[in-house]
């Protein structure tokens, strides 16, 4: 077979996507850090960018930053999920394409479906992938056909508590139950006997309800231990399927990333391997398209499980990108015209280690209750190495409506001590005044002993409760630089 044109060169391939595949206008049904990473990549490509907006983000970086902005109207929830209203914009404001970034519509097949029907190309795989991995259950028995090792658990949904009681026993405990159709950490719970299974069983189900609309639920062993380790894949319409290596996600609260590394600095070369492998086979398995993250547990002999696939842009790609070097928006760009990938698995390369800390707007001494309001000071760190994802700036409100994550600082450096050093340094640099942020919490996580060995697990959060008892010296400090600037302006300077 004749191996498709490759364009390396931007200029080329702006030229391409401009001309040859008909992607010249985007819009970007999101909010937050991510729908301003995604103007940037629209940006660099020569591609104009959409942005919508609800009410209560009227004053959002990414209405500022992209070319057009269009209102969604009153209705903070339910805006950005209204899939006639995007796609009408998308139509009337004459875009060819929408990119869904996470969460919201992002993992939806109706809304994949509809920007088909309608001519838009939607920046992810199709529906009927979207609809296939979205069900755990289906993309367990999927993995399962293409020798992807799972973790064991139930064939199907349960049925009620009783058969989970019995299927339990024969799997031992402890056992999670979780939501089939889950996301976002949401519908999962740990049980470690009988009790605590019919204790949990009907919370999931309503919490699965709740969030999910669905009151399916099924049970997986637990993994004791656990390391988070997934792989980014990037798959074309020309059946190229590459890995871009892994991320470490274990640090994590209730079941929730916090912090999250590229690679791993707990695999070894030949794990690194083998998950790359496993992940590749899986995306193959299912003929994926886009950009996937494909999510594996590795208990403590070093064993990889499928856990489950993400079929769209993941809130930690940076680390990857900074490992490697390839921009993965674009490449979602790239491949969703029709254009091959940049690159060929040999060509993906790493170098050095990369973190990113979610910097939430929560108060960790306060079990991380959200802390929305005005943003009174902002400072983005810099120098070497240091990227940062953000939506906030002075005099900004974070709204009360959304997630609290307001920026990700994304950290580079090509060993594992210079990292935790420039870490140090670059959250150190950072300042959000106004409201509470888990900036300090990062901090307390970097001078941990388990941390700076690069050994944790899922439980690392749980086990560290002293993570939250530091001092707030950040007042000191901005104080300090009020006096400055105040002396500064004294002296006419
Ligand atoms: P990851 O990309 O690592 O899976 P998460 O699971 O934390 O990250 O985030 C993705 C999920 O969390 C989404 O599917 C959604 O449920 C929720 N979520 C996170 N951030 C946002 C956001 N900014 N807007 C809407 N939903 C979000
Ligand atoms: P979500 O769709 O909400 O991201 P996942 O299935 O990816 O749900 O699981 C989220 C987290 O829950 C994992 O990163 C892990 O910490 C924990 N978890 C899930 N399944 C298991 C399991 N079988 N054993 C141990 N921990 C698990
Ligand atoms: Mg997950």
């Amino acid at each position: 077979m004749k191996s498709p044109a490759r364009f390396k060169d931007t200029e080329v391939f702006a030229y391409n996507v401009r001309d040859a595949c008909v992607i010249h206008k985007l819009l970007i049904a999101n909010r937050g850090e991510i729908a301003v990473r995604i103007i940037r990549a629209c940006a660099e490509m020569g591609i104009t960018s959409v942005a919508v907006y609800t009410d209560a983000d009227r004053h959002g970086l990414h209405v500022k930053k992209a070319d057009e902005s269009y209102s969604l109207g009153p209705d903070s929830l339910a805006g950005y999920l209204n899939i006639h209203r995007l796609v009408n914009v998308a139509r009337g404001a004459g875009c060819d394409a929408i990119h869904p970034g996470y969460g919201f519509l992002s993992e939806n097949p109706q809304f994949a479906q509809n920007c088909a029907r309608r001519g838009i190309r939607f920046i992810g795989p199709e529906a009927e992938i979207i609809r296939r991995m979205g069900d755990k259950i289906a993309a367990r028995e999927a993995m399962i056909a293409a020798g992807v090792p799972v973790v064991p658990g139930s064939e199907g949904n349960l049925k009620d508590v009783d058969e989970a009681a019995v299927l339990a026993e024969k799997i031992g405990y402890p056992v999670m139950l979780k939501a089939t159709n889950g996301g976002g950490g949401r519908g999962i719970r740990r049980c470690d006997d009988e009790a605590a299974l019919r204790h949990n069983y009907e919370r999931v189900r309503s919490e699965a309800t709740k969030a999910f609309g669905s009151t399916e639920i099924f049970m997986e062993k637990a993994i004791v231990n656990p390391r988070h380790i997934e792989v980014q894949i990037l798959a074309d319409r020309h059946g190229n399927v590459i890995h871009l290596f892994e991320r470490d996600c274990s640090i994590q609260r209730r079941h929730q990333k916090l912090v999250e590394i590229a690679p791993s600095p707990q695999l070894s070369e030949a794990q690194r391997r083998e998950v790359g492998e496993l992940a590749v086979r899986a995306a193959r398995a299912v003929n994926y398209e886009n950009a996937g993250t494909v999510e594996f547990l590795m208990d403590a002999d070093g064993r990889f499980y499928f856990m489950e696939m993400n079929t769209r842009l993941q809130v930690e790609h940076p680390v990857t990108e900074m490992i490697t070097g390839v921009d993965i928006v674009q490449e979602q760009i790239r491949v969703a015209a029709g254009l091959p990938l940049t690159y060929t698995q040999d060509q993906i390369t790493r170098r050095g280690f990369a973190v990113e800390f979610r910097i939430n707007a929560e108060d960790p001494k306060n079990d991380f209750l959200p802390s929305f309001g005005r943003i009174t000071r902002y400072f983005a760190p810099g120098g070497p190495g240091v990227r940062t994802d953000g939506a906030i700036y002075t005099g900004y409100h974070i709204p009360p409506h959304y997630d609290s994550m307001c920026a990700k600082l994304v950290v580079w450096a090509m060993d594992w001590d210079s990292l935790i050093r420039r870490a140090r340094r670059a959250l150190g640099d950072m300042g959000v005044y106004g409201v509470k942020t888990t900036i300090p919490y990062h901090l307390e996580i970097l001078n941990s002993e388990a941390f700076r060995q690069g050994s944790f697990d899922t439980g690392y959060v749980d086990a560290h409760p002293e993570l939250t008892d530091y001092s707030v010296r950040r007042p000191t400090r901005e104080l300090a630089a009020v006096i400055a600037a105040a002396i500064t302006a004294h002296k006419g300077l």
